[in-house]
């Protein structure tokens, strides 16, 4: 796992947000960061330079943000996979659970052709819940997880250890 320095200082800790407990990962700092942004697309997108990406599938909200700019990097065309209710034409959906009940995200039915080489991109993985349901809506839809990718990974958590159980290589910034 590589770990930049200079991306770790330009991300701020946020106690207690959203609730008491929890140490909230701001990357919005980094993304304000002129030097800092161009880097951190540079490096999640530079281990899949050579893997034939054929489609970027970002995670809502951040992971467009950052999906959109490692697509273009990539020459390649961009998918959002959004909360649920938010799409326009007709969805698949994959439930994923939350520490407190479920929740559904969505991908347009015909977004992801039978074969394509899907990237998908998010700014952090903690549990892996979401990176794994965004990663069964790119199989059910016949899509090839060429891998993922992120800023942070919190290992504690153990979401990468979880993509990795379903045979997916991911790689993140910071850890
Ligand atoms: P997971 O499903 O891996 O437990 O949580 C990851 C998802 O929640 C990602 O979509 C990520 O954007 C969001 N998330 C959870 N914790 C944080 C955090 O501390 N900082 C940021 N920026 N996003 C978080």
């Amino acid at each position: 796992m590589q770990h930049v320095q200079d991306f770790e200082n330009l991300i701020r800790t946020i106690p207690d947000y959203p609730k008491p407990g929890i140490m909230f990962r701001d990357i919005t700092t980094l993304l304000a960061d002129p030097k800092g942004l161009k880097k951190a697309i540079k490096h999640m997108a530079k281990p899949f330079e050579d893997e034939k990406v054929e489609a970027v599938a970002g995670i809502e909200a951040r992971g467009f943000i950052l999906g959109g700019a490692i697509a273009d990097r990539l020459e390649c065309g961009f998918i959002p996979i959004r909360k649920k209710g938010k799409l326009p034409w007709k969805t698949i959906g994959q439930e994923y659970t939350l520490e407190y009940g479920v929740d559904v995200i969505e991908v347009h039915e015909d977004a992801i052709a039978k074969g394509t080489r899907v990237l998908i991109v998010d700014d952090l993985i903690a549990t892996g819940g979401t990176a794994e349901a965004a990663a069964k809506l790119v199989q059910r839809s016949g899509g090839t997880i060429v891998g993922a990718t992120f800023i942070v990974d919190l290992p504690d958590l153990g979401g990468m250890q979880r993509l990795s159980d379903l045979g997916v290589v991911s790689h993140a910034l910071v850890s």
